[in-house]
């Protein structure tokens, strides 16, 4: 077979208690389910999150969240990364847009005037210094202009941790969190309604328990990453990649595998051939023995480069045969490990994953 993503739903639900288990009953509990769930499934992880209880649901774009709607999705859905172009598309969804910038916030409360459309629920970013997204506090009297002209209704308030996972930056993590408190104290007496407030994601809910507030946003946690060894062993990775050995070589010394012949053989060696390659998401950078297939509970070197559809290993002291799985990453193997030999992240390795590689869900 081709290559294979294995999606172990229960390992997302043993996820999803132990990150719940770290935030009080009162703090209600947003998924992150944007790209695709992280390279797994949307729809899937979404309804098993949706009947797990989880509160709300986080994507980046508009389409996201439409697919979502389109598939039982019926708890609030927050876009983060909402467009104005999609603003009547997210009216017509009932989806909940991140308004960050003055212009989107005068954008949305026209079209909410226009259409004769009081208290639609949006949400309000402030930017505490990731510098990414967010209107400064400078900025506020004018936001909540638009706020009131619009008639919207403030469902949540909420900022973005530049380095929740790093230790060295943690004095600059608690001025983020300080500069957010100051940003609450002074839009809060603003509004009509109470809003919920959130700042952390997967590594701030677990590092910085002080900036929980009254919402937490996890994505990379319910996939089962940390991103600090301490957390990740209490964490169970949902998806594992499975590829196959489509043919086994022997190559003579001097020989040369793969485009470009980037590997030269100094000695007799036997390589295999592995059904994966660029194309589902296995970079290039992968490649000339930085990456690795585990085969028979044994690493195997990606000699030479990847190609878009194929790979090839070293399997000189690996017994194996053709037709046999590989494993690409799992629960013991991490997708972790392996984005870490070349240099990337978890993120990166798992969001990648292309839609030609096959989606199977294993439910108990
Ligand atoms: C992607 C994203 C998250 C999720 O972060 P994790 O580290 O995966 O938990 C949370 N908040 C915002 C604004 C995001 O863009």
């Amino acid at each position: 077979m081709s290559a294979v993503l294995h999606i172990d739903l229960k390992n997302l639900t043993h996820n999803y208690k132990y990150l719940r288990s770290k935030i009080t009953n009162e703090t209600k509990f947003l998924a992150v389910v944007k790209a695709i769930a992280y390279g797994s499934d949307s729809v899937q992880i979404a309804q098993h999150l949706q009947n797990l209880g989880v509160d709300y649901f986080g994507v980046a774009y508009a389409e996201e969240g439409i697919t979502l709607r389109k598939n039982g999705i019926t708890i609030p859905i927050l876009v983060m990364h909402a467009q104005p172009e999609n603003y009547e598309r997210i009216i017509n969804y009932n989806l909940e847009p991140n308004l960050y910038s003055l212009r989107t916030l005068h954008l949305f409360s026209e079209i909410c005037l226009q259409q004769e459309i009081k208290s639609y629920p949006v949400h309000i970013k402030y930017n505490s210094g990731l510098n990414r997204l967010g209107i400064s506090l400078n900025e506020l009297p004018k936001a909540i202009n638009s706020i009131r002209k619009g008639e919207l209704k403030v469902a949540s308030v909420f900022s973005h941790l530049a380095a929740s996972e790093d230790d060295s930056e943690k004095e600059f993590t608690k001025q983020q969190i300080d500069s957010f408190e100051n940003f609450q104290q002074q839009i809060l007496p603003s509004l009509k309604e109470k809003p919920l407030i959130h700042h952390t994601n997967t590594s701030g809910i677990l590092n910085f328990p002080e900036a929980h507030f009254s919402m937490v946003r996890s994505g990379i946690g319910l996939y089962g990453f940390g991103n600090d060894a301490k957390f990740d062993k209490n964490l169970k990775p949902i998806a594992s990649l499975t590829a196959e050995i489509s043919q086994i070589h022997q190559l003579q010394k001097g020989e040369s595998l793969g485009y470009n012949r980037t590997f030269k053989s100094n000695k007799p060696i036997k390589t295999a051939t592995i059904t994966i390659g660029h194309a589902d998401g296995i970079d290039r950078i992968y490649g000339n023995g930085k990456g690795y297939v585990i085969i028979n509970d044994q690493k195997a070197p990606i000699l030479g480069v990847v190609c878009m559809d194929m790979l090839m290993v070293e399997v000189t002291d690996i017994a194996c045969s053709e037709g046999d799985t590989v494993i690409v990453f799992n629960e013991t193997y991490t997708a972790n490990e392996l984005a870490e030999a070349v240099g990337t992240i978890s993120y990166e390795l798992i969001t990648g994953i292309g839609p030609r590689v096959k989606r199977i869900l294993k439910k108990t």
